[in-house]
């Protein structure tokens, strides 16, 4: 069997098409920054990944005067995030109550994103996309990273470079293969998601968590034809609910909201149901002599207020500004020191969403009646307070201000 090997020169190599990867070598790209990106599929629709951008990516798709083109493609404006407590509202978390025009959240399907980010990218002659090729080793020079090798099927990349990004997610070959060690955060939760036809009745588009003595379901609405149903079980319990058959879940899962059964007929088979293992987790060095980690590879939030999306492209936008000047000194990889202001400002931020998130897992799992009762009293008082406006800042705006940085754009 003949091997090909293809030699490649980059400035930066991103791995990841993600909402981190895809953001990260648009602006590398449009500031005539030399960037390949990767990504291991062929389609973008990949795994089970999260349709909600909070109106924080909104303001940041705006500044890099991408939000027009994007809302020409399939989306659905979010104004609220209603919480149904033993079927009444116990409190909304209002998006249209900020401050205008980003005073809502998006909901579109992930894939149309990716591809709108990367059919903007390619519009710069320093952009090259390779679909279908997974990154495989690191290529190293003095102990510094200095590029991958990568695999395209049985063709052999080697891509070297000043920089290597690993935006690629959860489980990261690129943070393996440096030896990163992740610290865990223990969790109680898992979730399981599946799609449902249409919208249960009264649904009004919104996004809702509702919680019942039988369980706790999540509704996300993909546009007006399909509804991601969430619904959130103890850790490690999904192999006894599926021992129990999938007429006994549907069963449970209509109990919380009977108006969802008739779409539950369209659930005929436990494969339609994607589990979402919780982690929570932190990596312990984000930046390395030419490497950086953003996104899920350098931090995993748990899936609460739907934080993914935004934290991995405010990384993207904050790297973007340190990397520009970085790559005008370093000659070789990048020093991780010239990268050091990358971590040191999103490490806080990132860890302030993940402190609301520990709050609202906690609220949520309450299951002793006291409590349940304390729950129901004290929210509906907590929601007019100004520290619950603060907290739905930081959750739709971000915990710190992020800008996108114009003033690297070149002229096309
Ligand atoms: C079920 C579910 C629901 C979610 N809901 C939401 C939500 O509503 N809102 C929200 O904000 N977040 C949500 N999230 C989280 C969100 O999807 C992630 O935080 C976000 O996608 C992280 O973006 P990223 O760019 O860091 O990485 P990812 O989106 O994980 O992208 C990484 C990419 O790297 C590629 N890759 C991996 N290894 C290699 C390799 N060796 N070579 C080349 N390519 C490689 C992968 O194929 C992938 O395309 C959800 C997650 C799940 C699983």
């Amino acid at each position: 069997m003949s091997m090909q090997a293809v030699e490649m020169e980059q400035e930066v190599v991103v791995v990841g098409a993600g909402p981190g990867g895809v953001v990260m070598a648009y602006l590398l790209a449009r500031s005539g920054v030399k960037v390949a990106l990767l990504e291991r599929h062929v389609q973008l629709d990949r795994e089970f990944r999260g349709y909600f951008f909070q109106p924080l990516v909104v303001k940041l798709l705006d500044e890099m005067g991408l939000l027009q083109g994007l809302l020409e493609k399939e989306h659905y404006k979010t104004g609220s995030f209603r919480f149904i407590d033993r079927k009444k509202e116990l409190f909304s978390v209002n998006f249209f109550e900020l401050k205008p025009p980003y005073d809502y959240g998006l909901l579109m399907h992930q894939p149309l994103f990716l591809q709108y980010m990367i059919d903007q990218a390619s519009k710069f002659d320093t952009f090259t996309y390779l679909s279908g090729t997974r990154a495989a080793e690191l290529l190293t020079e003095n102990g510094a990273v200095a590029g991958i090798k990568a695999l395209k099927g049985k063709e052999e990349l080697f891509l070297r470079s000043k920089l290597v990004v690993g935006a690629d997610g959860r489980y990261s070959t690129i943070r393996k293969l440096a030896g990163i060690e992740m610290e865990q955060e223990s969790h109680t939760l898992d979730f399981l998601w599946f799609d449902l036809p249409g919208q249960p009745e009264g649904q009004t588009g919104n996004i809702q968590i509702q919680i019942e003595e039988e369980g706790m379901l999540i509704y996300t609405p993909k546009g007006a034809e399909v509804t991601q149903v969430g619904w959130v079980i103890p850790k490690g319990t999904y192999a006894e609910i599926r021992s129990k058959g999938l007429e006994a879940f549907k069963k449970q899962v209509a109990a919380v909201d009977p108006k969802i059964g008739p779409l539950l007929e369209h659930l005929q088979d436990f494969k339609q149901v994607s589990v979402l293992d919780i982690q929570v987790a932190m990596a312990k060095q984000w930046v390395r002599n030419g490497l950086m980690l953003i996104g899920d590879a350098a931090h995993i939030a748990s899936p609460f207020s739907g934080q993914g999306n935004s934290l991995a492209i405010q990384d993207a936008v904050v790297a973007h500004g340190v990397l520009m000047r970085a790559l005008r000194d370093a000659k070789g990889p990048i020093p991780a020191d010239m990268m050091a202001e990358f971590e040191r400002t999103r490490r806080g931020p990132v860890e302030k969403i993940k402190k609301i998130q520990r709050m609202q897992a906690k609220m949520i799992s309450i299951r002793h009646p006291l409590f349940v009762r304390f729950r129901r009293t004290m929210l509906p008082i907590v929601r007019r307070t100004p520290l619950f406006k603060k907290m739905r800042d930081t959750i739709a705006m971000g915990a710190a201000p992020v800008r996108v940085h114009e003033e690297y754009r070149k002229a096309k």
